[in-house]
Parts: C-alpha cells; structure tokens; sequence
C-alpha cells in the first residue's frame, strides 16, 4: 500500500464532516454557465458538436453572456464600478475573494460511469493519496472491510461515510469532499457509492463543471456498462445535458487487463464516438488508464513498464489541475436562494442559504421574491464568524432587518433590487427524459425541484418533442413523451417561484422534476410566462 505517498501538492482543506454543517468556503457550485473557452457556436443547434440530448441548445437564440469572457484573469478583474450605487461599495470583494482561495481556481466535479465501474474506489483511493485521509481512519477501514468480507472496498468505504455525513447535512446541494491541486481547489460532488446513485448524481451533475467518466476496463465489463442498460451513456448524456463540457475518462482496473494498450485504445474509440454524439468536443476529453485499487496513475504517472511504454500522457489529478475554469458568478447580480429561516436574539432575523451569484456586504439593501419586498443585510456570518462581505458560493446567514419573518419561506430568493430576479407561476423548458415507466401526458403532477425550492407543478402543455443531436423540432405537439426523449414542454407551478432563464443564471434556470420519489426528467428554463 502507498501509505507514505503524501503529495505536496494537494491536501485537504476541508473535511466532509464539515461541510455537512452547512457552511463552506466558496463552493464552486458558484461558480457558473461553463468555462469562458466554450465557443458561442457551439451553442447553435445546427452545431453538431452540441448533440444528443444537451439541453443548453436552448440557448441558441442568445449568445450566452459568458462567451464575451476570454480567461480567468480578466474575469477576475475587479469591477468596482459595478456595485457603485448601492450602500457601501468599499470592499473589492472580487479581490478579496482571490486573496481568501490562495489564488486557486474552484471547480466542481461529479464522478459518474456504471454501477461497479470503481468509482468510489478511485476516489476514495485518489483523496487517499492525496492525504486527505490519515492512515489511522484508513487502516480501520481496511479492518472493518475485511470483517465485513469486502477488502476490496476500503477505498470506497472512505467515501460511503462522508456519504452518511452528507445525508445528515442541511442542504442538498452542499459539496462533500473537496482536495487541492496545484492550482484549484476541487469539489467533488456527491461522491459516489451509495445504491441511490442516480437521484444523487442527477443532483451533482447539475451543479459540476466537469465530470470523471470511470469505466471498467475489463474484459466484457466495459461492454456491459456501455450497452444498453448500462450507465455509461446514461450519465455521459445527462451530464452533457446539464451543462458540462469537459470529460476526464478514466479507464479503470487496467491492472485487469495488464495494462494494455489494445484494449485502451478499443475502449477509447468506442466511447470516443459515442461522446462526440453526446456532444462533447474531442478537445475537452482526455482519457486516462488507471487503477483505483492499486492506486497506479493516479495522483503521480504510472510507473509500471507495461504502462510507460505506451502511455505518456497525465496522470488522474494531472487532468484535474488542467481543467479549464469555469466563469465565476461573482459578477452577476446578487441571488441567495433561502434554505432556512430563523429568529435570533437581536433585532430583525436570519436567513441561511449559499450564494448563488454576485456579492454581498453589509449594509446593503436587498429584495426578496416572492414576496417583493425589500429589507436591509445587517450582518453576515461565514463559517460561524461575522464578516463584511461574502460571495458567489459561500454559505452565509444573514441578518435582515425591516421586513416581516413571516414573509419569508424557504425557497424565496433574495436579489439585488435594481436586477431582480423574476417570479412566475409559468414557465416553458426544455427537458430530458428519465428512464420512465408511464409516459408523460398533458397535465401530469410533478414536484418541481431545484436549489431549495420543491413547489407541487403540472405539465400544462407538451409543446414539442427535439431531436437529441439538432435541438431541432421533430414532432409538434406530441401527445405524451417517452423515456429518452428531449422536449418543449410548459409548466404550471401552484405558488409563485423565482427563477431564471438558463442562459442567464444556470444555477437558478435548471431543475428536475419528480414523480412519486423518483426522478423523471432534467430541464432548463427556457421562457417564462407570468
Ligand atoms: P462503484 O460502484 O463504481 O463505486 O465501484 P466500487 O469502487 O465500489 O468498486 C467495485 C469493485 O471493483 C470493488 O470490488 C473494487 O475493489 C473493484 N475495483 C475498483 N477499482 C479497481 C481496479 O482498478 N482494479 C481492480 N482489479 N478492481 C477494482
């Protein structure tokens, strides 16, 4: 075992445990629309690099605002002029941001690939190595797998507890683990590992920038996960579809092929077509041999010849580091989306909720939707510490005076008053089907769900059904949808919901709908009515 291998480069910085409190350093679910290099045309429909099923094709019509962006650095230049208008624009909270992560990029990362691929094995062996788990937690791992007859699993099980952790957590939508690279500061998100994995997944994959695509190398085990009925394609597409654009594929459990390149290259073109049909440009996938279980290419190059002499390329964490960042929602309009509401001792009272987008300070005035109301931030905490300002991806309580407690329910989003966010009851999307049983007719019942809303929908109206690979229209007005199937639909919701058009604010214009506890479809906002 590499026990002693602690790479400089990357250790822990927070554990899983406590980010199930709640409170985080900026998460990069903040962080938004994916990276600045995403060309514009690739948002067209008659691009065939977005295909099958990617639901951000809505965006056709608009240029995304984020493709005007052209790096990081000068995304990251402080605009002070900005939030000039508004109470104290003292802070460059831009700035200070950069200053509080060490200069280090946030990334968010899902871990997706078929039931037994090696996912939380290569995950938990990867933060293993990386330090993030010290040898005593993982020696009682290996004890306790081997009592319990799985040894093989004490990798995984690294991840199954931060899992437990997790679902004792507040929010749904809180990232597990994170790790270092030399130059980001990486999420992972609902890792891995549990029997519920897609609902989890469905959660994660809307809020990554970019996912690990884990297949099993093996012989005939690669295929299984691949045919159908597998998830290879299923989470490639779903992904795809909720807006990531770069793949890492780790072609897992090479040892159980030794290492050769043949059978590399045989997973690789077959996935490699499959994922340019997803809709992922060659560029944006790189793929990677690897060993979750012995820990080979994973945090350093392999070093077994069999590998060396055919493989040059990166290491696992290697890709990671390499990742394009994605544009941060810092210099958006201020949305907090509220997952609780509380009276403290003093004077007005509190509300808890990550930031979606934008900054805050103290002092400023906000609006809350529903109900359109104006009120003050007195205070804000972060991480149980008051501070002046907060950002994009920071879990804060704030303090809010002159409005009503009543008011306020979970769900409510408080904005900048001079660009609020819109209310409705009506909405139009575009939607990716689940794995359904009863196909989807005109007025059937859902759960609408996304960041803390969860508010009782119907499906008013069917409007048409898309082509997976074009976004072009194939069937008008459809008398239901099927499994598989990309489509227009409308959406009546019972109460007022604020949200946003996906092609302006991803984190609060996509969602999921759900259907007696299970999920049956992915969406984006694509219009909204009144
Ligand atoms: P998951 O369902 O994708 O999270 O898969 P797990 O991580 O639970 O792994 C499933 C099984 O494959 C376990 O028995 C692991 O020990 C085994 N496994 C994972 N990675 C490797 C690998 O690189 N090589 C070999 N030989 N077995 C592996």
């Amino acid at each position: 075992m590499e026990s002693e291998i602690v790479p400089k480069i990357a250790k822990m910085t927070v554990s899983g445990k406590k980010q199930s409190m709640g409170f985080e350093v900026p998460c990069a679910a903040a962080e938004e629309n994916g990276h600045p290099n995403t060309p514009q045309k690739g948002l067209l429909p008659e691009d065939a690099s977005v295909a099958s099923g990617v639901l951000e094709a809505v965006s056709k019509s608009t240029p995304l605002p984020q493709v005007v962006q052209d790096s990081e650095e000068q995304n990251m230049v402080p605009t002070p002029a900005k939030k000039s208008s508004k109470a104290k624009p003292q802070i460059d909270v831009k700035a200070e941001l950069e200053k509080r992560q060490g200069g280090k990029q946030l990334l968010n990362l899902v871990v997706i690939g078929h039931v037994d691929a090696g996912k939380s094995t290569l995950m938990g062996h990867l933060l293993y190595l990386l330090g993030n788990v010290n040898k005593r937690t993982m020696h009682k791992y290996e004890q306790e797998s081997k009592k319990a007859g799985k040894a093989s699993f004490a990798y995984a099980w690294v991840l199954d507890e931060t899992g437990e952790e997790r679902e004792r957590g507040v929010t749904m939508d809180v990232g597990m683990t994170k790790f270092e690279t030399p130059t980001k500061v990486i999420t992972l998100m609902d890792a891995p590992g549990h029997k519920d994995f897609i609902p989890n997944m469905i959660t994660g994959a809307a809020q990554a920038d970019v996912a690990i695509l884990v297949v099993d190398a093996s012989r005939g085990e690669f295929e299984a996960g691949f045919e159908t009925g597998g998830q290879t394609r299923e989470h490639g597409l779903l992904v795809r579809s909720l807006g990531v654009t770069q793949l890492a594929v780790a072609v897992n459990k090479m040892d159980q092929v030794n290492w050769q390149q043949e059978r590399f290259q045989e997973i690789t073109s077959k996935l490699g077509q499959f994922l340019k049909q997803a809709g992922f440009k060659e560029s944006d996938v790189a793929y990677i041999p690897t060993s979750g279980l012995g820990g080979e290419n994973l945090v350093t190059r392999g070093q077994s010849s069999d590998l060396t002499q055919w493989y040059k390329g990166k290491c696992l964490l290697e890709q990671i580091d390499s990742f394009k960042p994605p544009q941060r929602s810092v210099d958006k309009p201020f949305r907090l989306c509220v997952a609780d509401v509380f009276k403290d001792q003093g004077s007005g009272f509190c509300v808890t909720g990550k930031i979606e987008a934008g900054y805050i300070q103290v002092g400023e005035r906000l609006l809350a939707m529903p109900p359109n109301e104006t009120c003050t931030a007195k205070g804000i905490t972060l991480h149980d510490e008051p501070v002046d300002w907060a950002a994009a991806g920071d879990h804060v309580s704030l303090t809010l005076t002159g409005m009503d407690i009543i008011k306020i329910n979970v769900g409510c989003v408080f904005c900048d008053p001079k660009e609020p966010i819109k209310v409705c009851t009506r909405f139009r999307a575009r939607v990716l089907i689940f794995n359904i049983e009863v196909p989807i007719t005109k007025g059937f019942p859902v759960l609408l769900h996304y960041q803390t809303v969860s508010e009782p929908a119907t499906i008013t109206r069917l409007l048409s059904v898309l082509h997976k690979s074009t976004g072009e229209v194939t069937k008008k007005k459809p008398k239901f949808l099927a499994k598989g199937q990309n489509a227009l639909i409308e959406l009546q919701t019972q109460r007022p919901v604020a949200l946003e058009l996906y092609k302006d604010f991803k984190e609060l214009g996509r969602f999921m709908l759900r259907y007696s506890g299970s999920t049956i479809a992915a969406g984006v906002v694509t219009e909204i009515k009144e």
